[in-house]
Order: structure tokens, then C-alpha cells, then sequence
């Protein structure tokens, strides 16, 4: 059996046991036996990234952006083997898989320019004879910690930005998926940027990411996960005096109007409700519906969900991959009871699957007449479970819409101009769809979103380095 080290200092180092990487397609198959870090080593992975700044920070944009783009170009090449090692690991399709190692890639290629592009400003001081800089400069060491359901592409978008801009990286991926975090850190490793500057730590999140977040010599957090422990690291980051910043959970609401083309609007549904699992951040999970077109939505939808096929996450054809382990397919069922309970009608699916290997299969779930206010859709779900809520008009849609503690991606299928224009100015998400589903976005724009969904500046695109540097402002008298 294949066992994985950590990275520290340009090291493959073991860590305290392993732990094995199961396929949740298949429980007998073991993908790998990935070590488990401890404090110590932390301690030695921010020791390697602190000694390496100095250079690193100050060695010149040329050497970044060539090992950024010699980085994405690996990813790129390797993208099936990477995608299916994904598919394997965590259970999106192959497809799915493929698309998001591609996604990885074409950050760092982007980052690889965007290292170029980094401007300041001169600007004349209000007393005579003063000039006045204002640059941007790496903020340090960062501690990157990442959840398990996009295990290269979240990873990709925060150690890109952080090397691009000079900051040296300690990562700590989702202990359930370490599997292409450690392909992509052995990419890393080959890419020829000097040891230290990137390190990998793998573990357990109480052990491995509260030693990051609690440790004096990080300046920075990047945290992507769920809401409970986002809200943690931000307490422990202010105390710390970090810099920090939380992508977290979603309720996205996808609202379906009387005007929409729907055969469009049910494809866009099932879509970002039930694709990737429904394990996905910006999934819908609130389809609201006006009730001219409600019972056609219905029907449709059940004839649509109907024909996906449900199974292994690498076997041709698949649509929707198992769920991602035990405790998360747990959640997605006791869901199901859940609305039930409360007075939902299950409209279609929310069954356990049998399929030829033993795997956390599940038919996907849509519930109809669901209120605004039951706990299927106040609370994240995170699985393949989406339920309907039927509004009387465009209004009262918007206003469901935005009755959630979350802001993260919020949809509209329409064919009124207006309407459209009203519900990208009015949602309360930090994205915005009109006849698109609510997750799949660019990777050269930002990402993220309001209120509990997101906190601090965002991810991707040129505003990435909001985060990534802190600003120094410099008065010379010449
Ligand atoms: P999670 O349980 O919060 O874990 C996220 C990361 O935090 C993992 O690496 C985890 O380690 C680590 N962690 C756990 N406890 C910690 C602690 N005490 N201190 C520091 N780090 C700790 O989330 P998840 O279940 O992996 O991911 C699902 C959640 O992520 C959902 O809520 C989803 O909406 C959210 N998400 C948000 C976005 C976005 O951009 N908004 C994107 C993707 C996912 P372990 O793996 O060892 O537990």
C-alpha cells in the first residue's frame, strides 16, 4: 500500500500514523494511507516558511510567475489521471473531476500573470516637495485550510494568489480527501521554487488546523469550510491578531418565475441542486417557485430527476457520484426525515442506494411544498437534497430568496429583462445568476459571498490580492 508524506522544507517527512484515503464509491477500495501530522510539525512547517520569505518575497516576480505557470501546465497535462484520482476520492463523476483538476491548472496559469500585474500608486503628497508610494507587499507566512469537496481546485485558489504575490504557504487540506492535495503539493515540490516556501501538513483539523490558527508565526488565514468552525478560527484569528479570511457555508435560492423557459429552468435546477452530489457551496437547495408555472415545475422536475443515473463516481455514464462518507450521507438522510417531519411532500427520491460495490449511494431528494421556514431550508444541508417553496409572485420570490442567514450564490430563471435586472441588484449573494444554475463560476473573477457565507475579502480573480498583501504607504522628501 502507497504511503504519503508531508511536505516540510522540501522534505517528504512522516508524521505520527497514517490514515487510510477510502473511494466512496467502493469502501474496498483504499486509495492510500496518508500520514497524520502533529503540532510539531507546524511548528517545523511555519519554521521552513518564515526562513524562506525573505528571499522569496523579495527574489522578483519572474521566478514566481515561471513556477506558477510551469505548475498550471503540469495540471493541465495531467489533468484525467489528477480528475479521476478526485472522482476516486471524493465521488463526483469523472467528468466532474476532470473539469476541476482543468480548473486548477488555469488558476495558476492566470496567477502566473496576475504575479506581473501587481501595481501601486504615486501620488503627490499635500506638502510641497513629498511624494507619496503606495504598494503592495506580501503579508507573510499563510495558513491554508481546505474542506473536502473540491480537494485540488479550493487548495489551487489560495496557494496560487499566496505564491504569486510572495507569501510562503503552510497547507492543511481536508483530512478525508488528502489525495490530490498531495498530488498537487508533489507538483509543487518539482516546480523548482525553493524549499520552504511551500509546505504540506496533513492531519486532523482540531490537531493540525488549530495549531496554524493559534500559531504566532503565521500572519494570515484562509479558511474555506463550514460555518461552525469558520466562526471559530475568527475568533481565535482576531485574538492572534491575524489577517483572516472564511469562505463558508450556503442556502443558495434558485427562483423559478411564470415567464422562464422551463425545460431551461428544470435543467439549471437539477444541475446545481444534484450535480457534484449536491456537495457543493453555491448548490441550490431553495427552488422557489411562482406558482403560474409550480405544477408543470413539478412534473418536469420529476420526470428529469427521473433519468439520473446514480453510481459509481468513475463508471461511464454516471450523472451523480456517492456521497462523500458515512457521517455526510447520515446528515443527508436524517434531512430527509427531517422534512418529513416537519410537513415537506417528498416528491421524489431521498432513498439509500444499493449498487454492485458497497458506497454511500443515495437517491437524490426533492421535496414539494415546503415552507420558507422549516429547517430544510434554514439549514445547510450539503448533500443531494433540494426542496420547492411555491410563492405567489416576483416580490414575495425575492423576499424568500433573501430570508436566509446565508449570502453565498443566488439564481433567477426568467425571460423578463426586468425582473432580471431587479434580482441582480436586489439579491442579497455575493454571485448572481439569471438562467444559470447558482454553482458553477469563471476562475478570473471573485468568489464569495454575505452575511454567514463569507467573511473578509475575496477569493479569485485580481481581487485576490486583498487579501494576499497588506498595503504600505511611503512618503519620501526628496
Ligand atoms: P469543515 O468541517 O469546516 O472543515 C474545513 C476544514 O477545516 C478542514 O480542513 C477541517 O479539517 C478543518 N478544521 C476542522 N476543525 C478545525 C479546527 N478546530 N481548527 C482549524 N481547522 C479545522 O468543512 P467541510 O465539512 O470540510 O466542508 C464542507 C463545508 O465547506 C460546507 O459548509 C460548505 O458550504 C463549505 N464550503 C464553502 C465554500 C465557499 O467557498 N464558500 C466552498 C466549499 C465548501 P478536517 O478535514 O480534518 O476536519
Amino acid at each position: 500500500m502507497n504511503e504519503f508524506n508531508n511536505l516540510i522544507h522540501g522534505e517528504w517527512v512522516a508524521g505520527t500514523g497514517y490514515s487510510p484515503n477510502v473511494n466512496p464509491s467502493d469502501l474496498s477500495d483504499v486509495i492510500g494511507r496518508y500520514t497524520q501530522g502533529d503540532a510539531a510539525q507546524v511548528d517545523a512547517a511555519v519554521a521552513a516558511a518564515t526562513a524562506a520569505f525573505p528571499a522569496w518575497s523579495t527574489g522578483g516576480v519572474q521566478a514566481r510567475s515561471e513556477a506558477l505557470e510551469k505548475i498550471g501546465n503540469e495540471i493541465l497535462a495531467r489533468k484525467e489521471e489528477l480528475g479521476t484520482l478526485l472522482a476516486r476520492e471524493e465521488g463526483k463523476t469523472k467528468a466532474e473531476g476532470i473539469g476541476e483538476a482543468a480548473r486548477a491548472g488555469q488558476i495558476f496559469k492566470f496567477f502566473a500573470g496576475e504575479c506581473l500585474r501587481l501595481a501601486g500608486e504615486a501620488i503627490p503628497s499635500v506638502r510641497p516637495g513629498i511624494g507619496i508610494e503606495i504598494t503592495r507587499e506580501p503579508v507573510g507566512v499563510v495558513g491554508l485550510i481546505t474542506p473536502w469537496n473540491f480537494p485540488i481546485a479550493i487548495p489551487a485558489w489560495k496557494i496560487a494568489p499566496a505564491l504569486a504575490f510572495g507569501n510562503c504557504v503552510v497547507l492543511k487540506p481536508a483530512d478525508l480527501v488528502p489525495g490530490s492535495a498531495w498530488a498537487l503539493a508533489e507538483i509543487i515540490h518539482r516546480s523548482g521554487i525553493p524549499a520552504g516556501v511551500f509546505n504540506l501538513v496533513m492531519g486532523r483539523g482540531s490537531v493540525i488546523g488549530d495549531a496554524l490558527v493559534n500559531h504566532a508565526g503565521i500572519h494570515a488565514i484562509s479558511f474555506t469550510g463550514s460555518v461552525g468552525v469558520g466562526g471559530r478560527i475568527a475568533v481565535a484569528c482576531a485574538e492572534t491578531h491575524k489577517k483572516v479570511q472564511l469562505e463558508m457555508g450556503g442556502k443558495n435560492p434558485q427562483v423559478v418565475l411564470d415567464d422562464a423557459d422551463l425545460a431551461q429552468a428544470v435543467e439549471l435546477c437539477v444541475q446545481s441542486a444534484f450535480y457534484s452530489t449536491g456537495q457543493r457551496c453555491t448548490a441550490s437547495s431553495r427552488l422557489i417557485v411562482t406558482e403560474g408555472i409550480y405544477p408543470k415545475f413539478i412534473e418536469a422536475m420529476k420526470a428529469r430527476m427521473a433519468k439520473l443515473k446514480v453510481g459509481d463516481a468513475l463508471a461511464q455514464g454516471t450523472d451523480i457520484g456517492p456521497v462523500s462518507s458515512q457521517s455526510q450521507i447520515e446528515q443527508d438522510l436524517s434531512y430527509v426525515e427531517i422534512g418529513r417531519s416537519e410537513g415537506a411532500t417528498l416528491a421524489v427520491g431521498g432513498e439509500r442506494l444499493k449498487r454492485d460495490t458497497e458506497g454511500y449511494y443515495m437517491a437524490p431528494a426533492l421535496f414539494s411544498e415546503s415552507a420558507p421556514g422549516m429547517r430544510i431550508n434554514r439549514e445547510e444541508i450539503f448533500g443531494p437534497v433540494a426542496s420547492v417553496i411555491r410563492v405567489k409572485d416576483y416580490d414575495e420570490a425575492l423576499a424568500v430568496a433573501n430570508d436566509t442567514p446565508f449570502g453565498l450564490s443566488a439564481g433567477i430563471a426568467t425571460t423578463s429583462l426586468k425582473y432580471a435586472t431587479h434580482f441582480k441588484r436586489h439579491a442579497q449573494a455575493g454571485m448572481v445568476m439569471v438562467n444559470l444554475p447558482t454553482a458553477g463560476v469563471d476562475y478570473h473573477v471573485p468568489f464569495g459571498g454575505r452575511k454567514g457565507s463569507s467573511y473578509g475579502p475575496r477569493e479569485q480573480g485580481r481581487y485576490a490580492q486583498e487579501f494576499f498583501t497588506t498595503v504600505k504607504t511611503a512618503y519620501t522628501n526628496a
